[in-house]
């Protein structure tokens, strides 16, 4: 029987075996080649929740992966074995929002992967074939995976809109942060100065393009502030990210906060940015961004392969939630590969 990643609540992560459901006509089935835990996922894991959006029922998170078609898919031109990704983003495509263009904020939205849809963390899945993406040959199950959080950050930077060689402040270097500095560089932005408390994830960042890496928002601010940033793009998981986005924009600048803060709260000083007078902008999830985020890996000129520091088979999944959470050194983006790294059709 298949197995999977099952997140029972709060820190309670287990590996059960899961009986594949029945197909639907407009399904196909998958052999999962790698996904990717989210910081989303990590979210569940920390607090059993989002929000609202809580865990009712044990279920199977998942939403960045690539997999091997286990049959043919004529409408799609791809034939069984093809390695593909996935959209996990399902928006009802009727709703005043879907009609503007606004498919990430579907009320409706069925994500795979967010409660109460089941999602990857298993051997197999079924999909519908209207959410496969087919890939270039050159692409492999690692660069599958990694479509879907590179998609996120070219959502980011849409909403940006960085000048040309405008000076940005980055606050958070976790894998979206590092997708999201390799993203604005390409779009453009001028010298990035990172703010992230990790050492490892600072280094990366500076490998990665970064002009400056701030251990904190008092180092920044003491050091390469300048009197602040005209563009600053939070991606952290602190409940201080947007009170630290505010503190390294400078006056009239653009915060974009692209991060979940644990615990599902900001603090933030309200004088600080009512007198800078800022512009803000949330990213929820992405558009139709995965031909783009196809295009960016294929011509190199976003290296997703260096944001992957870890790849383990799904037994390791609970130990990798732990650490994640945790915020151990040398953790960035962590793969699972549950049919092993060359397994599936
Ligand atoms: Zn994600
Ligand atoms: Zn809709």
């Amino acid at each position: 029987m298949d197995q999977a990643l099952f997140l029972h609540g709060a820190r309670d992560a287990r590996v059960q075996p899961l009986e594949l459901r029945e197909g639907r006509p407009h399904e196909t089935l998958l052999d999962v080649a790698a996904v990717g835990i989210c910081g989303s996922d990590l979210h569940y894991y920390k607090d059993g929740g989002i929000g609202s959006a809580r865990i009712m029922a044990p279920f199977v998170p998942g939403h960045e992966f690539g997999g091997y078609l286990c049959e043919d898919v004529p409408e799609l031109g791809l034939k069984r074995g093809a390695l593909v990704a996935v959209d996990p983003n399902r928006s009802c495509g009727q709703c005043e929002w879907c009609l503007v263009g606004h498919c990430n904020l579907c009320p409706k939205v069925e994500f795979i992967g967010a409660p109460p849809f089941d999602g990857a963390m298993t051997n197999r899945i079924w999909v519908p074939k209207s959410q496969v993406v087919p890939l270039p040959e050159a692409m492999g199950a690692l660069e599958a995976a990694m479509l879907e959080p590179l998609g996120v950050a070219i959502h980011a930077v849409d909403l940006a809109k960085p000048r040309l060689l405008e000076r940005v402040a980055l606050l958070g270097a976790g894998p979206i942060g590092l997708l999201i500095l390799q993203t604005l560089k390409v779009a453009g932005a001028g010298d990035v100065h990172v703010i992230e408390p990790l050492d490892h994830r600072r280094a990366a960042a500076l490998e990665l393009g970064a002009k400056t890496a701030a251990a904190t928002i008092d180092d920044f601010v003491r050091g390469e502030s300048k009197g602040g940033c005209p563009l600053v793009v939070e991606a952290t998981n602190s409940p201080r990210g947007f009170r630290d986005a505010v503190l390294a924009a400078r006056i009239g600048g653009r915060l974009i906060l692209a991060g979940i803060p644990d615990g599902d709260s900001y603090t933030l000083p309200a004088s600080e940015a009512r007198r800078r007078g800022l512009k803000l902008k949330f990213v929820r999830r992405m558009g139709d961004d995965y031909p783009r985020a196809i295009g960016l890996v294929s011509s190199g000129r976003v290296n997703v392969t260096a944001v992957v520091t870890h790849r383990e088979s799904l037994r390791k999944a609970p130990e990798l939630f732990e650490a994640l959470a945790e915020g151990r050194p040398g953790y960035l983006k962590a793969l699972l590969h549950p049919n092993g790294e060359n397994g599936g059709a």
